[in-house]
């Protein structure tokens, strides 16, 4: 360190509290960054590597960023889930003895961004924070820096609950203890891909006290703690417009784990990971960015009341009966800026002219909003317009103060409006009065000295000056004006009294524009008084966009109000899946009938592959969700129950991140459901079994649908190839069989796609192979052998049954295996899947 140059030493001090960020140090026009951060930003950015004397020991790896093009490569840096801290010379190099003083005036992590460039519009951009507060019990704290937004919830059910609370939410960064334990810490930043943090403090400080008030428990209030302390130290500026911190209630909405909102694709597709062919895809036909954030918070959190599922149909039968007027009110909300996150910028301190006129202009939409809304018969639309406060005195100070198109900075006028203040007109008129003068003085000189091409003009270095060309200097009077500069082809000059004009405007430009950025701050923090109806208003708004948005979805796909029931029996009749009728081409989409009365608790669904069992039994847990968050769902007419949980166990998504093999994913995802679910919810299991052998996956299928049947009672779609099922609907009275055929048509076979009553043909794998053209005299075989094997004989001259048994409970010895030593090659997870299989074991299985 001793040998180091003293710029370097100061380097090094700040970097060693910067350890897990990259620094940009502010050298002059440029951030530099020095040794790792360099080479490593050098590949990140793509940016020239280079290397500057450090001291003793020689040049050091460095590469640097224009300061004015910076904010492109920290956002790239960012996104990538880097943090960066900025490093800015906090002293005039003037007064610096030695080097200049340095400071982290910011730390930009992907949890904190600010800026437009960096954000996403339709997305809330959350930094979370995890406290464990007891046996399996933690706090999760939220805060949005953009729109101030803050909550807290409880999660009681392990650190699996953890994981399916933040899967699938726009979390980017999480800030956890430093002495989390490492699994815990790994499946956060492998499984969820989150940049982690670390912080400490949980001492409730006066700050936090004001915003933790609604908070009854103390670990609540020290978990908010830890995400505040964090953002203060990141952000290290004022956080007025941080919202007071509410509480979710988890068990106020349906619970969906991990498994079941990746299953179900709710927000991105399991595959391609994007939007495109979810449900969210479907459904949001919002026309703001608050109303999409909106819509995903309502995706993430399906109510559980009934009341309050009620309201949202009334309203949205409200909006689907008027097309006019909800056409109308489309096209006024499109005119509405992001009110919420402008509210934020306001109270960041980083809002330009720009950015109150597209406040300005948001607000004068909200009275038309009003008034359409009133125009709705429903009662409670009408209710939503009149508690719009369009904040009229916000719009009449905008209106009065700030100029129509005023430029991107703040800090060289062209801001205020004339008229908005007397002092700032006088100013203006002292400079545009001497503008003047110096007009008529150039027309005065032309006439007297008859040179038409003499001109005033002005630049910075000289200021005013009269420019007469070369050729028409022999007609200038000797001495009538002072020589201040001489170019190629002219002589500029100056007199005494142009001087004595040019300090009277400069003084009063130079006045007026230090008056117009103190006008402009004392404008914003007017505006910053309103911080609370604003986004309250922004709040009421996008309710109003996701509402819309519902009932136009609901026209476009002729969706129906569902009405809830109170016990559990569910009636869907002409029910459709949303995305994959969206994705057909015209009405291919073959509708289907659920009936499940408060006696029917499992369908067995059978049939080949591709017959459309998965779909079938995903459009019904799509149609429920879609249900409790209060829109209207596909298909002619339904009844349906609320449900507190939905658990799947779907498809041959692979686990790939975990790394975990398929059957141990479909094991846990059962386990999910099997110790989870209740009597009001919903499991889909499709195919359960498939990942072992033919043996023990069929037994395993069994036994979980006899459990199911005797001790969850929950709601079942149970899909099976294992004919052999079929039969227990003879010994579990809630257990209905439906099928799905594959019938011949010109010769070929075609999947109807329809649901029928009944187990299917149990020689239907035979029945597509001859459909297939398959040899005559091998599908005659196939049925020899068929018949044999059911009546537990072997077939001839062939593998006896027996003999299938022994090479299957071989295989089988890999899971259930007493002695690990017994086991072929260990796999990394075997461990777990041990841990899992004895939970199996141990279930009271019948
Ligand atoms: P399974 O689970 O029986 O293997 P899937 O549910 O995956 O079958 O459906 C297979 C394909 O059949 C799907 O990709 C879908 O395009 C189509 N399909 C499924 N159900 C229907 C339906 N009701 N109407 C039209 N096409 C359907």
């Amino acid at each position: 360190m001793a040998k180091l140059t003293p710029m370097m030493q100061q380097y090094m001090q700040i970097k060693a509290d910067h350890q897990d960020a990259f620094l940009f140090f502010r050298l002059g026009d440029f951030y530099e960054m020095f040794f790792e951060d360099a080479t490593k930003a050098a590949q990140e950015l793509e940016i020239t590597l280079t290397s500057r004397e450090g001291g003793e020991d020689g040049r050091i790896p460095m590469c640097g960023v224009p300061f004015h093009s910076s904010e492109n490569y920290i956002k790239n840096l960012v996104e990538k889930g880097y943090k960066v801290a900025i490093c800015e010379q906090v002293q005039d190099p003037k007064d610096a003895k030695g080097v200049v003083k340095r400071e982290v005036v910011q730390l930009v992590t992907p949890g904190t961004v600010m800026e437009g460039a960096m954000l996403e519009e339709e997305e809330n951009n959350y930094l979370a924070s995890l406290t464990p507060a007891g046996e399996d019990t933690y706090v999760l704290a939220y805060n949005d820096l953009t729109t101030g937004e803050n909550s807290v919830a409880l999660v009681s059910d392990g650190f699996d609950g953890v994981l399916s609370e933040l899967f699938n939410r726009p979390v980017k960064e999480i800030v956890i203890p430093s002495l989390l334990p490492e699994e815990n810490r790994a499946a956060l930043s492998e499984r969820l891909a989150l940049t982690i943090s670390e912080e400490d403090r949980i001492d409730v400080t006066n700050e936090v006290e004001v915003l933790v008030t609604d908070l009854r428990q103390d670990v609540l209030k020290e978990g908010f703690a830890r995400l505040f302390h964090y953002i203060q130290k990141t952000q290290k500026r004022s956080m007025d417009h941080l919202k007071s911190v509410y509480y979710i209630e988890l068990h106020d909405y349906m619970k969906l784990d991990m498994y079941s909102k990746r299953n179900l694709e709710l927000m991105e597709t399991i595959r391609k990971q994007g939007k495109k062919g979810s449900l969210l895809w479907v459904l949001d036909q919002t026309v703001t960015s608050m109303g999409a954030r909106m819509l995903k918070k309502w995706m993430e959190r399906p109510l559980l009341q009934k009341q309050q599922i009620e309201e949202r149909f009334n309203q949205v039968d409200g909006l689907l009966g008027q097309f006019f007027e909800r056409e109308m009110l489309r096209e006024s909300l499109q005119s509405v800026y992001d009110l919420e996150r402008l509210a934020g910028r306001v109270s960041y301190g980083n809002v330009n002219g720009r950015d109150l006129i597209q406040l300005k202009q948001s607000l004068s939409k909200i009275p038309e909003v009003k008034r359409i809304l009133g125009e709705f018969a429903q009662s409670e639309l009408q209710r939503l317009g009149e508690n719009l406060d369009d904040l009229h005195e916000v719009h009449t100070l905008l209106e009065n103060s700030i100029m129509d198109d005023p430029p991107a900075t703040i800090k060289e006028g062209g801001l205020m409006k004339d008229g908005y203040h007397s002092q700032l007109d006088e100013y203006r008129d002292a400079a545009k009065n001497g503008k003047q003068w110096i007009a008529e003085l150039e027309a005065k000189e032309r006439q007297e000295t008859a040179i038409k091409s003499l001109k005033v003009g002005y630049n910075r270095v000289f200021g005013y000056y009269i420019e007469v060309t070369k050729a028409n200097l022999h007609l200038l009077p000797e001495g009538r004006y002072e020589r201040k500069q001489t170019l190629t082809n002219a002589e500029r000059y100056i007199t005494p009294e142009l001087k004595e004009k040019e300090s009277l405007i400069l003084e009063a430009q130079e006045k007026s524009v230090d008056l117009e950025y103190q006008l402009f701050l004392e404008v914003r923090d007017r505006v910053k008084a309103y911080i609370k109806p604003l986004q309250r208003l922004a709040e009421q708004v996008a309710s109003v966009d996701v509402l819309q948005g519902f009932a136009t979805v609901s026209e476009q796909h002729h969706y129906t109000r569902p009405s809830i029931r109170d016990d559990r029996s569910i009636h869907i009749e002409n029910g459709r899946h949303p995305v994959v009728e969206k994705v057909m081409k015209d009405d291919q989409f073959v509708p289907n009938d659920v009936r499940m009365n408060d006696h029917s608790d499992i369908l067995l669904i059978t049939g080949p592959n591709m017959s459309g069992k998965s779909t079938y039994m995903r459009q019904v847990a799509l149609t429920a969700v879609m249900a409790q968050i209060g829109c209207f769902v596909p298909c002619e007419m339904a009844d349906l129950p609320i449900f507190d949980q939905i658990f799947t166990r779907i498809g041959a998504a692979d686990d790939l991140v975990s790394g975990q093999s398929t059957f141990m994913v479909e094991m846990m995802e059962a386990r999910h459901a099997l110790t989870k679910a209740s009597e009001r919810s919903l499991i889909l299991l499709d195919e359960i079994g498939r990942g072992t052998s033919t043996y023990d996956g069929m037994a395993l299928a069994q036994a979980i649908v006899e459990y199911i049947h005797e001790h969850i009672k929950a709601k079942t779609l149970f899909s099976t190839h294992y004919h052999e099922l079929t039969t227990l609907e003879d010994s579990l009275s809630h257990l209905t069989n439906v099928h799905v055929r594959a019938e011949e048509y010109d010769g070929k076979v075609v999947f109807l796609h329809r649901i029928q009553e009944g187990a299917a043909d149990e020689s239907y794998g035979i029945h597509v192979a001859k459909l297939a053209e398959l040899p005559d005299s091998l599908i005659t075989r196939a049925n020899e052998i068929l018949s044999q094997l059911e009546s537990g004989g072997s077939a001839a001259g062939e593998v006896s049954s027996s003999e299938v048994k022994e090479t299957i409970s071989k295989e089988q010895l890999t899971f259930f295996a007493e002695e690990p030593a017994s086991v072929p090659a260990q796999s990394k997870n075997s461990q777990e899947e041990e841990q899992v299989l004895t939970a199996l074991r141990e279930l009271d299985l019948l």
